[in-house]
């Protein structure tokens, strides 16, 4: 689900890796392409180009606005995938702290996240709960550095047996897609909201170290940003996940 399109920095990115330039400790997993993309935005402010640095930093952290479109597409129980939206959102902007707000838009045009329910989201050809697919990158086509980001959220609105889902478990798939948004990769444990889902027992809320390893990535990118200055480059990520959530 990984695209990495190969430049001259990718040489850079692994050197980076191997002499480890991780500036802190995550108790919770972080996914590949985030730590990548991290990477990334390190080298490059090593490297003093700060200004492509920080747009990297940015297109992490994202917000304080991020706009989202729903596409209710073949859902019946429309009132609980309005509660499994709002119950997501609000999980995470108190997980954070309220340094990111989710703000609905009438438009895809409007959004950076767009979210599109149905009742039989597969991915591969097998039943999953949902899956996201991100991607950040910064254009330079305007002789500034501009952050880009924008995902792509698929939640199924039915269990493998066609019932449709409880708000409670569409609410664990958005807040488990949204952990992966901001950089969470998935665990094995259930119980946890970047575990499988637990149709008799979704997960209301990211746990002390899942909140703990997003808010140590924001820190590092906002660090990045506060460096800010001048140079040129580009390079685009993508990330996504199976989520292959067993019921
Ligand atoms: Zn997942």
């Amino acid at each position: 689900m990984r695209l990495h399109r190969l430049t001259s920095t990718t040489l850079l990115v692994a050197l980076s890796v191997a002499t480890g330039f991780a500036t802190y400790k995550v108790r919770a997993a972080v996914h590949p392409s985030v730590s990548e993309h991290l990477d990334t935005a390190r080298v490059q402010s090593q490297l003093g180009n700060d200004n492509e640095a920080g747009g990297y930093a940015q297109s992490m952290l994202m917000g304080p606005k991020i706009h989202v479109h729903l596409n209710y597409g073949d859902a019946v129980q429309l009132e609980d995938c309005d509660r499994a939206v709002a119950g997501a959102f609000d999980m995470w902007e108190t997980a954070l702290g309220h340094q990111i707000h989710f703000e609905l838009v009438d438009t895809p045009k409007e959004a950076e996240v767009e979210v599109t329910f149905g009742k039989n989201v597969k991915l591969k050809g097998q039943i999953v709960s949902g899956y996201i697919n991100w991607s950040r990158s910064i254009s330079t086509t305007t002789g500034e550095v501009k952050p880009l980001f924008s995902a792509d959220v698929k939640l199924r609105t039915t269990d493998p047996k066609g019932r449709p889902l409880s708000f409670e478990a569409m609410r664990h798939t958005f807040g488990h897609e949204l952990g992966h948004m901001f950089g969470l990769d998935d665990v094995k444990q259930i119980g946890k909201l970047m575990g499988p889902l637990d149709l008799r027992r979704p997960v209301s809320k990211p746990d002390e170290s899942e909140i703990e390893t997003v808010l140590a990535i924001r820190d590092e990118c906002k660090s990045i940003i506060a460096k800010r200055g001048k140079g040129t480059h580009a390079q685009f990520f993508s990330g996504g996940c199976s989520c292959h959530h067993d019921h």
